[in-house]
C-alpha cells in the first residue's frame, strides 16, 4: 500500500528537538513527566509517561500543545507500512496548534502566544527552503507524527522557524486544522491549480476535511463548486457549506453529471485526492487545457492513463505535497477573517484511536480534532 506521502525519503531517528525516553523518564526539577501518546506496533497506540523536555536552547520555542488534528496521513502511519523509515516507539500527531510556554535566547515569540507548528523538519538552507519552498526541501529530517515523533504530547521544544504565529480569537480546534489540511488545500488550489474567481471546479468527497476545506475556499472566492459525496446527510451537508451542485458517487456516475451541469464543456479545476477510483473520471470531467490537483490516493494509488486524452485535451496534472510556511500564514489570516473549518468531532487524547476509526470508516464530515 502506498501512502498519501508516496516516496517521500526521509531519514530516520528522532525529531521535534526532543528525543522520548519511553523507558526511562526522567524527572524534571519544574515537575512530573508529562503525557504522550505513542505507536508502539501497527494499529497499537499507548499513552505513556515522558519525560517533558528541557527549557528550550537558543532558537527555541517551548509549545504547550492544546489540539491536534487528524488526517489521513495519520491513519496510514497508524496501520504500518513496512517501508517506511522510523523507530517505535513514536510520538504520533502530525498537526497542532498550542501556546508557547517558554523561549530560548533570541527568539521573537513570547510565552502565551497561540501558534501552530509547521511539522515537517525541514533544513532552512537549502534553495528550496531558502525559495520559501519547504516542501521541496533537499535535506527534510522527517514528518513529525510519521516518520519522527510528533505532536501528540503534552509539550515540545520546537525551531522558532518551524513554529507560525497564530491571530488572536481563534480557537485552538479550529487553527490545529491550519498546518495541513488548510494549508495542502491554499498550495493545492492557489499555487498550483491558480484557481480564479468564477471559475467551476469539481471537489472529491465534501465530508473529509480537505475537501470541505477545497469547498469553503473556492466558494469564498466566488466560483461554481461540484461537490461529490457518499450518501445523502452528507448532500445536505455540502449544500450547507456552499456546494452549487452535489452529486452521490454511489447512486450516479459523477463524470456524466458534471458534463451535464457544465453543457458538456467539464469544469475548469478538479481537487483529487481519492486516486484509483476517481482519477479517470475526474479527467474526464474535465474542460480542454483544464487543470487537476491531486494530493492523495485514499482508494488506491495506481491508475492506467490514456495518454492521447491527456495531450490532445491538453490537461496540467499537478502532483501536490504539504504546503509552504507561507501557505499556513495565509490560511490562518483566513481563519481570522471569518473562514473556518468544518469540525466533525473533538475527542480527549484517550480517544485518538476512535477518532482515527471515523477517518477510516469514512464517518465524517470535516475534521476529527483530538483535544488536550
Ligand atoms: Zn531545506
Amino acid at each position: 500500500m502506498t501512502p498519501d506521502c508516496g516516496t517521500y525519503d526521509v531519514l530516520a531517528g528522532n525529531g521535534g528537538g526532543a528525543a522520548v525516553a519511553i523507558k526511562h523518564p526522567r524527572h524534571l526539577e519544574t515537575g512530573a513527566d508529562m503525557r504522550a501518546l505513542t505507536l508502539v506496533a501497527d494499529r497499537k497506540l499507548e499513552l505513556a509517561d515522558i519525560a517533558a523536555p528541557a527549557a528550550p536552547g537558543a532558537g527555541e520555542v517551548q509549545v504547550r500543545i492544546k489540539a491536534v488534528g487528524l488526517n489521513h496521513l495519520d491513519l496510514w502511519g497508524y496501520r504500518g507500512m513496512a517501508f517506511v523509515k522510523r523507530k517505535l516507539p513514536l510520538v504520533v500527531g502530525a498537526e497542532a496548534a498550542g501556546e508557547v510556554t517558554a523561549v530560548g535566547a533570541g527568539v521573537s515569540f513570547a510565552p502565551g502566544d497561540a501558534v501552530v507548528m509547521y511539522g515537517a523538519l525541514t533544513c532552512g538552507a537549502c534553495n528550496a527552503c531558502r525559495g520559501g519552498r519547504d516542501n521541496l526541501c533537499e535535506n527534510v529530517g522527517g514528518i513529525m507524527g510519521f516518520h519522527v515523533d510528533g505532536f501528540a504530547r503534552d509539550v515540545v521544544n520546537m525551531p522558532e522557524r518551524l513554529v507560525v504565529k497564530a491571530p488572536a480569537g481563534v480557537a485552538m480546534r479550529d487553527l490545529a486544522c491550519a498546518p495541513i489540511a488548510f494549508a495542502t488545500v491554499e498550495h493545492m488550489l492557489f499555487d498550483n491549480a491558480k484557481l480564479k474567481p468564477g471559475e467551476t471546479i469539481l471537489v472529491h468527497a465534501a465530508g473529509s476535511g480537505i475537501g470541505s476545506a477545497a469547498i469553503k475556499m473556492a466558494k469564498a472566492i466566488g466560483c461554481t463548486v461540484i461537490t461529490t459525496v457518499g450518501d445523502d446527510a452528507k448532500a445536505e451537508h455540502a449544500r450547507a457549506l456552499g456546494a452549487d451542485h452535489v452529486v452521490n458517487y454511489r447512486t450516479d456516475r459523477f463524470e456524466h453529471v458534471v458534463r451535464k451541469i457544465t453543457a458538456k464543456k467539464g469544469v475548469d479545476v478538479v481537487f483529487e485526492h481519492t486516486g484509483a477510483e476517481t482519477f479517470n473520471g475526474s479527467l474526464l470531467s474535465l474542460k480542454r487545457g483544464g487543470r487537476l490537483v491531486t494530493c492523495g490516493a485514499t482508494s488506491g494509488p495506481s491508475t492506467t492513463l490514456n495518454l492521447m486524452q491527456l495531450f490532445q485535451q491538453q490537461y496540467k496534472i499537478f502532483g501536490s505535497f504539504g504546503a509552504s510556511i507561507e501557505n499556513i500564514r495565509t490560511v490562518l489570516a483566513k481563519m481570522a477573517g471569518g473562514l473556518l473549518p468544518v469540525i466533525d468531532t473533538e475527542v480527549a487524547l484517550a480517544d485518538f484511536e476512535r477518532g482515527l476509526a471515523r477517518l477510516e470508516t469514512r464517518q465524517v464530515f470535516g475534521k476529527v480534532i483530538v483535544n488536550f
